[in-house]
């Protein structure tokens, strides 16, 4: 049952998640990054976040995963404040790939299952697999999913940023957590196959709740809702078309985003 809240081994199903007025400073630190910011996320959506570098984007996951308890405001998890889940429990409902994820120097699979809490199958595996192309390089490997990768053990093959950031994907798919959070997961890779695994992810992800930072505007057409992050706070947010036809800060970037792409080829 999806709609279950809590399930037997300690997963949580999230049906809704709601940032209250949330202002947040880092540990230490004398400046709010996050100031009176609301925004909702529902499940069965795809979310995107877009901003200029440092308006607080990745601040958001971090506050939403747990990794910091320290804001004014509510965070609301299932209507229930998410200082009453534990970490078990924050851990089963996220699936998150942040920019600078963890190359492990261990062997392909453990790469894309490890810390996965929830347990998956064989057949989700293999699936995760081929969804997020990485089907001709399990088949080049000398030792196929078992085989070492990473620079660190002798031997052990070095991969391209392009396939480290499917490696990426594929861990994210392989997790039955609620809610899929990619943080820039195509930064590494070429214009065509960034927009091969943007639709492919579209599609795989049909049905699931997804949260995606991104700095090219191009990939964040097809979310149900986009949340134009500046200076800490939502300044606007829409689906694609009515951010365009508001013509604000959305629209603005959009277009000198397409102006700097068309420069540079
Ligand atoms: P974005 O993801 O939109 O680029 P971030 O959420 O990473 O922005 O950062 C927002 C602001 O918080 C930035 O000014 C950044 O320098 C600051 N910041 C990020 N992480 C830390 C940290 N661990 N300690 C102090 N300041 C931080």
């Amino acid at each position: 049952n999806e709609y279950l809240c809590v399930s037997s081994e300690n997963r949580v199903l999230v049906n809704r998640i709601e940032f209250r007025n949330v202002t947040f400073r880092y540990p230490g630190t004398k400046r709010d990054v996050l100031k009176n910011l609301n925004l909702v996320i529902e499940s069965g959506k795809h979310y995107a976040l877009v901003g200029a570098n440092g308006s607080g984007k990745t601040t958001i996951t971090k506050l939403l995963t747990g990794l910091y308890e320290e804001f004014e405001g509510d965070i609301l998890i299932n209507n229930i404040s998410i200082k009453m889940y534990s970490q078990e429990e924050l851990k089963s409902m996220f699936a998150v790939v942040y920019q600078d994820f963890a190359k492990y120097e261990i062997s392909l699979k453990d790469n894309i299952t490890l810390g996965n809490v929830n347990g998956y199958s064989t057949q989700r595996f293999q699936e995760s697999i081929e969804e997020s192309g990485l089907i001709e390089l399990v088949q080049e490997l000398p030792r196929g999913i078992d085989s070492y990768i990473g620079r660190i053990i002798k031997d052990s093959l070095d991969l391209s940023g392009g396939q480290w950031q499917r490696i990426a994907m594929a861990r994210t798919l392989v997790s039955n957590a609620s809610l899929r959070i990619l943080d820039e997961p195509t930064a590494a890779l070429d214009p065509v196959s960034e927009s091969r695994l943007y639709e492919n992810f579209e599609k795989i992800n049909h049905g699931k709740t997804t949260l995606l930072i991104s700095h090219r505007l191009a990939s964040t057409k097809l979310a149900d809702v986009i949340y134009v992050i500046e200076d800490g706070a939502v300044s606007e947010h829409g689906n694609f078309n009515e951010l365009m036809t508001k013509n604000g800060s959305y629209a603005e970037m959009f277009h000198s985003q397409r102006r700097w792409y068309e420069n540079e080829n």
